[in-house]
This record gives structure tokens, C-alpha cells and sequence, in this order.
């Protein structure tokens, strides 16, 4: 599980660790949120392990599946949700504006991807759940780099899904609309009311919705599934009044 100290990634820990699964995470920076998910994971008799890493960074995806693998011998399930945004108009957007975007959000799902491939094809099992977004069907300006590299994950999902399944190995997408989380902190304080009117249920999403259907598509109820982007948006991009 990729990005999983904050926000949604926390959500999916908590969920798939209450369902009994043993969940090694990564995150990048904010250990203590990562220490105080484990901690909070162990008071309930939870099996959870935290590693610092950065996604983004060619070495860690081997580097970090190799440690899980050491410790608890196989990797059953994959979520590649970590991702960031570095919002700018095409005409103001640096090189490495587009870059740290590609690289953490789409070169992360290659890379963990590629990683569990073997371990996964050797047991015939596997699940691959890819966090991506409504952002990849909208036209946001500004979100170039984001759509792109969330656009890539989607196709990336059917390519990964028409590869694998022989193999006993499903890979599908979730697509989130608009969640709380930091990473929406900005545009909520500034438009909350507005947003919420787009949304067919009324609210803004929380982690524990995007949890919840990743738990699913990563379950044994789910293995006739693949290559499927499952849009959990609250009815965000259906467009009705
Ligand atoms: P968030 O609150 O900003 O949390 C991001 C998480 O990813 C944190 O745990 C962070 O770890 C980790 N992370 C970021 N960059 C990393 C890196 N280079 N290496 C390792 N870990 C890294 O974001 P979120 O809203 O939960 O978003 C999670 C996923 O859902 C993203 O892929 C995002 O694109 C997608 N999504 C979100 C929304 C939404 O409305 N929030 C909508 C659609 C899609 P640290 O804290 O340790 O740095």
C-alpha cells in the first residue's frame, strides 16, 4: 500500500487491517500520523507495518517490496494510492511541476506494479487496486500533470488487467470524486458549499468511502473483476442539477 500515513490511504490501512489483512504501508514524510496509525492498529490486535519511503524514487518500490516479502513471505494485495498535486496552467508550469506529479502518481503504479508481478504470478493470486480520479475525465484547468498522470493509471489498469488475468491476478481502478482529505483542504475552504451542490448525495466523500470499495474490489467476492474503473464520487460527474 502506497501513501498510507494520511487522507485516503489511511482509510484503505484501517479498513483492509479490520478485515484482517496483515498491511505494510509507505509514506513519505509525516512519520508521526504513520507511527500513531500503526499504534492505533496494534491496540486492536492488528498487524501493521509503516515504511518511509519515496514512491517516487526509482530504488524504493524493489527496495520495499523485497522488505515485506522478507517479513511476512507474500504480498497478496496491492493499493498504489499515493499521489500529490502541483496545480498551474500549462503556460506557467515548470518542468518539474509536470514531473513530480508523473513520477510520484503514474511512474509509482509502474514500479510497484512491476515489483509484485513475479511474487503475485508465482502464487497465482493477486489483487491490484490503482487510486486514481474523476480528474482524469474532467477538464480542470490548471490539473494537466494530475490528469495526465491519472489518465495514464487507467489505461495502465486495462493494459495490467488483459496481462494478468490468466494468472490469477486482477488489477482495477478506483476513481474518488472529491474527498476530504489535506489534499483538498485548499478548494474546500474556498468553495465547499459549491461543490457540495454538485454532488448528487450532498456531501463530500470521506476516506472510509473510498476504503470501503477498495476492500471490496480486494476481496475474494470480487475475482470475476478486472480491468474496471469504479467511480466513487457521490454522483460528482453525472452532471445533474
Ligand atoms: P493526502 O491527504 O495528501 O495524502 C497523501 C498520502 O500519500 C500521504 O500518506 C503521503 O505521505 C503519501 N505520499 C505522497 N507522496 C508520496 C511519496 N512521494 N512517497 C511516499 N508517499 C507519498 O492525499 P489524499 O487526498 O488522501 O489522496 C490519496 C490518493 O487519492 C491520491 O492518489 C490522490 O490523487 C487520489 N485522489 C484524491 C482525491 C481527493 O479528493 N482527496 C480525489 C481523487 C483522487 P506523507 O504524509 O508521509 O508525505
Amino acid at each position: 500500500m502506497t501513501g498510507g500515513s494520511r487522507g485516503i490511504g489511511r482509510g484503505i490501512v484501517w479498513e483492509l487491517a479490520r478485515e484482517g489483512a496483515k498491511v505494510a504501508f509507505v509514506y513519505r514524510s509525516n512519520t508521526e500520523a504513520a507511527n500513531q496509525l500503526v499504534k492505533d492498529l496494534e491496540l486492536d490486535q492488528r498487524e501493521v507495518m509503516a515504511i518511509q519511503a519515496d514512491v517516487a524514487d526509482p530504488e524504493s518500490a524493489n527496495t520495499v517490496v523485497e522488505s515485506v516479502l522478507e517479513a511476512w513471505e507474500q504480498i497478496d494485495i496491492l493499493v498504489n494510492n499515493a499521489g500529490i498535486i502541483r496545480d498551474g496552467l500549462l503556460a506557467t508550469m515548470d518542468h518539474d511541476q509536470w514531473q513530480d506529479v508523473i513520477d510520484t502518481n503514474l511512474g509509482s503504479v509502474y514500479r510497484f506494479s512491476h515489483a509484485v508481478t513475479r511474487p503475485m504470478m508465482s502464487q497465482r493470486h493477486g489483487r491490484i487496486i490503482n487510486i486514481s480520479s474523476v480528474a482524469s475525465h474532467f477538464g480542470n484547468p490548471g490539473q494537466a500533470n494530475y490528469a495526465a498522470s491519472k489518465g495514464g493509471i487507467e489505461g495502465m489498469t486495462r493494459c495490467l488487467a488483459t496481462e494478468l488475468g490468466r494468472r490469477g491476478i486482477t488489477v482495477n481502478a478506483v476513481a474518488p470524486g472529491f474527498i476530504e482529505t489535506d489534499m483538498t483542504e485548499a478548494i474546500r475552504n474556498m468553495a465547499e458549499a459549491e461543490i457540495v451542490k454538485k454532488v448528487s448525495c450532498r456531501r463530500l466523500g470521506r476516506p472510509e468511502d473510498i476504503a470501503h470499495a477498495t476492500v471490496f474490489l480486494a476481496s475474494d467476492e470480487a475475482s470475476y473483476i478486472t480491468g474496471h474503473v469504479l467511480v466513487v464520487d457521490g454522483g460528482l460527474t453525472l452532471g445533474g442539477l
